[in-house]
């Protein structure tokens, strides 16, 4: 890994430079709230922010998504749409590019979906590092941190007059390479500066969630009543789905008129009572408790058995979003503490 340092004065060259070569997303307020939109100057950019509401997923895998286009009728035709454009998501907080990564192990397992892959492939992740977690944000139950490059190609840390740069591989060498007369090598000062940054940020985070054995004991407690409990306040709006960053169930639909459509992918969620009703009418998640329920094993219990980790990276915009207060922590929190 490369430890490096960009002046704060110089980030709007580097960021200038990006955007000349690059298509780049960065956050950018509208509306009051910070969205990851694309940039094509730097002063559009808003970096005083925790998180954004509606998660940068979104860039990778779309909430609506064209996969091919066709022409209806007896001499149907299909064309496919370009996959292959390249960008950069610029100001990506750490626990955001954990969620890209949980998201990988379900579109590359035995079915490799080539749509989310390409553009995973394609994407640069150049993070920026927490440095005022929320009163919901919870990332460090999960062994990170507000400051973790683990998940990144590049992460910027604020340490001042300048940014610490943490460069983890060839994808990150390759774009400060091209613009090495901004950056210089770090000393362990900056180094020290960058932990001093993190222990803040990390120290700031009042709120944490017990995970240890959770996966096993959920396997206890499916048929408790306790989840009963918790289903009794939900309205099933999917909020907590939609704007979850490791949330990635999908429906695909075909839109036509006489003379052409197209295959489209949209974001489902399994708080949606469609959402496993079969054609013969037959519903395995009738209720809502079945639904409420299901979307803490599928991140709980279903993940870690099938891919080794818990598919929540603590960003809280559950609980900040939730219009009744269904809050994430003291539900898995609970179910540790139920009685079998
Ligand atoms: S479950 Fe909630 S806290 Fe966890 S990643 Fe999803 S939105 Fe964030
Ligand atoms: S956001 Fe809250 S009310 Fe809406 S589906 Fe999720 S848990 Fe239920």
């Amino acid at each position: 890994m490369d430890s490096l340092l960009l002046s704060k004065n110089d980030l709007p060259k580097f960021m200038t430079e990006l955007i000349k070569k690059n298509k780049v997303f960065a956050p950018v307020e509208s509306n009051g709230t910070i969205i990851y939109e694309q940039i094509t100057k730097p002063s559009e950019m808003n970096l005083d922010f925790c998180k954004s509401e509606y998660p940068p997923k979104a860039l990778i895998l779309n909430q609506t998504e064209t996969l091919f286009k066709f022409t209806p009728g007896t001499k149907a035709k299909i064309e496919s749409v370009d996959i292959d454009e390249k960008k950069i998501i610029f100001g990506i907080r750490p626990c955001d590019a954990k969620s890209i990564a949980i998201l990988e192990h379900a579109f590359k397992g035995d079915y490799k979906d080539p749509y989310f892959l390409k553009k995973r492939e394609n994407t640069v992740l150049v993070g920026l590092s927490c440095t005022k977690p929320e009163i919901n944000c919870f990332c460090t139950s999960f062994d990170d941190t507000p400051a973790s490059s683990k998940y990144l190609d590049i992460l910027l840390t604020d340490i001042g007059d300048n940014y610490y740069v943490e460069v983890t591989n060839d994808k990150g060498k390759l774009l400060t390479k091209s613009m090495s007369q901004l950056f210089k090598p770090a000393k362990d000062s900056d180094i020290k500066k960058k932990k001093e940054v993190e222990k803040k940020a990390v120290d700031i985070i009042s709120r944490h969630q017990k995970t240890n054995g959770i996966a096993d004991k959920l396997d206890k407690i499916f048929e408790h009543p306790f989840w009963k409990d918790i289903a009794f306040k939900c309205v099933g709006c999917g909020t907590c789905t939609y704007l979850c960053p490791t949330c990635h169930c999908f429906d695909i639909q075909d839109e036509s008129t006489l003379t052409k459509g197209a295959r489209v992918r949209v974001w489902d969620t399994c708080m949606n009572p469609e959402y496993t009703l079969h054609a013969s009418g037959y519903n395995p998640r009738p209720a809502r408790t079945n639904r409420v329920r299901n979307r803490i094993y599928h991140k709980y219990n279903y993940y870690p058995k099938n891919f080794d980790v818990i598919a929540c990276v603590g960003c809280g915009r559950c609980i900040d979003l939730c219009p009744v207060n269904i809050d994430i922590i003291d539900v898995v929190t609970r179910a540790g503490e139920v009685k079998p």
